[in-house]
């Protein structure tokens, strides 16, 4: 247990702190900046087992703040849940760590959320945050919501039956990380937002929940504001997330989303109906056969299309950069991919 030396003399986790955590496993819902963040503090910390689900994979734009990834990454377009857990492993072996390579839908999430004793939100979207949030109140698991942009962060940890859910807050309270904007971010930033959560998860994670920080927490770096807001009383008897006559609406089939514009990527993701399996070497002699350059990875594969990129993954899924029209980014998937 020396590896664990400082963490056990920190009275509050203890030698039985440190048990707990090897005890326990964590979903954590994307693998960018906040993603590997959290990941790597809570491999180090000794946390027995990880599930990291993320649908992208690696870009030289990442580099500057994702912590997990180096160039080789980047250079051979590595899914990120890939790439993250390779790094996880070198730092510490004795995590169990699953790796998804895929899009956080309830269908896909459900299935994961057995013996998960807290969720992590490290995503970049609303749509996917309600989907942690329903399945939090469904299984009556904790999450801790997490974002930032430019210099800004924003942190809140809820505890099903206890705490307001984001969905309450969602009226009264404005939430960060809700725009696209291309406003860009620091790294400090994220590393801030990234403490905040660890902490509280590391709270929750070793029994210490009377410790939880209970306010939504947001700061601003460069215009140096900090503040701790109290949202209690912000709790709706008539949520639907987490209210007397609640339904999930976002786990329903309906609300899902199956093509979206990506947050400030001028790129927009395409999802098929069917979860089929593709044959990628199949279809690269196929773009080969049409003079198109393609580039294959035993995950995915790129072509240039004109002024457009086409990354296909296994799953069928699709990211076309290039635009943010979705109508002609599935007609360059429905064409070339069918
Ligand atoms: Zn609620």
């Amino acid at each position: 247990m020396e590896r664990y030396s400082r963490q056990i003399l920190f009275k509050p986790i203890g030698a039985n702190g440190q048990k707990q955590l090897t005890e326990q496993h964590v979903l954590i819902v994307g693998a960018g900046a906040l993603g590997t963040g959290i990941a790597e503090a809570l491999s180090r910390a000794g946390v027995g087992k990880m599930t990291i689900i993320d649908r992208d994979y690696v870009e030289w734009s990442n580099l500057q703040r994702q912590q997990l990834y180096g160039e080789l990454d980047a250079e051979h377009k590595i899914p990120k849940a890939v790439a993250a857990k390779t790094r996880l492993l070198e730092i510490n072996s004795s995590t169990e760590i699953e790796a998804i390579v895929g899009d956080a839908t309830p269908d896909l999430l459900e299935p994961l959320i057995d013996g998960v004793s807290l969720l992590l939100d490290a995503t970049d979207n609303f749509d996917i945050r309600f989907i942690i949030n329903d399945l939090s109140q469904k299984y009556n698991i904790p999450w801790i919501y997490g974002a930032c942009v430019g210099s800004y962060g924003i942190s809140y940890t809820i505890l099903p039956g206890e705490t307001p859910c984001l969905q309450c807050l969602l009226k009264s309270v404005p939430l960060g990380g809700a725009t696209c904007d291309t406003v860009g971010v620091i790294s400090p930033a994220v590393q801030m937002v990234v403490a905040h959560q660890v902490a509280e998860a590391l709270k929750i994670l070793t029994g210490n929940q009377k410790s939880l920080r209970k306010k939504l927490v947001s700061f601003d770096l460069w215009e140096n504001r900090y503040s701790s807001i109290d949202v209690n009383r912000m709790k709706d008897s008539s949520c639907l997330s987490c209210g007397e006559s609640r339904s999930f609406p976002y786990l329903s089939y309906e609300n899902q989303t199956k093509t979206a514009v990506l947050c400030g990527r001028d790129s927009v993701q395409i999802r098929p109906n069917t979860n089929q399996e593709r044959n990628l070497e199949e279809i690269e002699s196929v773009f080969a056969d049409q003079g198109l350059k393609v580039d294959r990875n035993p995950f995915l594969l790129s072509v240039e299309i004109g002024s457009q990129r086409l990354v296909l993954f296994k799953d069928g899924r699709a990211i076309v950069h290039g635009t943010k029209d979705i109508t002609e980014a599935k007609n360059i998937y429905y064409r070339y991919v069918g």
